[in-house]
């Protein structure tokens, strides 16, 4: 299957021609198209696998393609990805600010994993990107702070690296992240490894979930 077959946005394949991706990997040929039906995902996927397209993508296609609850009355936070290390953080940033080269002011990206104080990033949360990518220590700061909320707006989470997210202490953040998310669209959990800890979040925060092992 080739992304052209896969019924993305054309703003999605001209960046995906860009990056010169020929064809989807492995992970992504099988991830993305379950995704674009709206299932929740577990996947086992190594760095290098191409895992954070894999989620990104139909992360993308979802903001372009789906009009926001017109409940939400303003701008408001639609995706989170949550990652163990502000190293892996601006990864994700780039990949996702790659991938919307075309499609900029839609679907706009900021990172909050860390990497400048606190202070610095409110102002780019008040402008209410349509995702936010961060530690979950950070995010969490910045929902009990009040300079980001996503009761009523988040629609897709994705916790990438989560076996990392544990063997680096953030299990009690995660589980205060929790009860500030509404009922959410579809989530994505990425890990090298299905260890106990996440299966014990598989069961948390997916519903029925597809799971992926590559
Ligand atoms: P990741 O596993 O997400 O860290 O991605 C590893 C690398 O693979 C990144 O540098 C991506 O830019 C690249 N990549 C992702 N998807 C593809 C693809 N379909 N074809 C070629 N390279 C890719």
């Amino acid at each position: 299957l080739s992304f052209a077959h896969m019924g993305l946005d054309g703003r999605l394949l001209q960046a995906i021609a860009e990056l010169g991706w020929a064809k989807p990997t492995l992970i992504q040929e099988k991830a993305i198209p379950l995704a674009l039906e709206g299932k929740d995902l577990l996947a086992r996927a190594r760095t290098g696998s191409g895992k954070t397209a894999a989620y990104a993508i139909p992360l993308i296609q979802h903001l372009l393609q789906v009009k926001m609850s017109p409940l939400v009355m303003e701008q408001a936070v639609r995706g989170l990805v949550l990652v163990p290390t502000k190293e892996l953080g601006q990864q994700v940033l780039q990949m996702i600010r790659q991938l919307t080269a075309y499609c900029s002011r839609d679907v706009r990206v900021a990172d909050v994993s860390g990497q400048v104080d606190m202070s610095a990033q409110r102002p780019i949360l008040m402008e209410k990107p349509d995702v936010v990518v961060g530690t979950p220590s950070r995010v969490l700061a910045h929902l009990q702070g009040h300079s980001l909320s996503l009761r009523h707006s988040l629609e897709v989470l994705v916790l990438d690296e989560a076996d990392l997210l544990f063997s680096f202490g953030f299990e009690e953040d995660l589980k205060n992240l929790l009860c500030h998310f509404p009922k959410i669209y579809q989530s994505f959990l990425m890990s090298a490894t299905f260890s106990e800890e996440v299966q014990a979040l598989k069961e948390l925060v997916l519903h029925n979930p597809v799971t992926l092992k590559l």
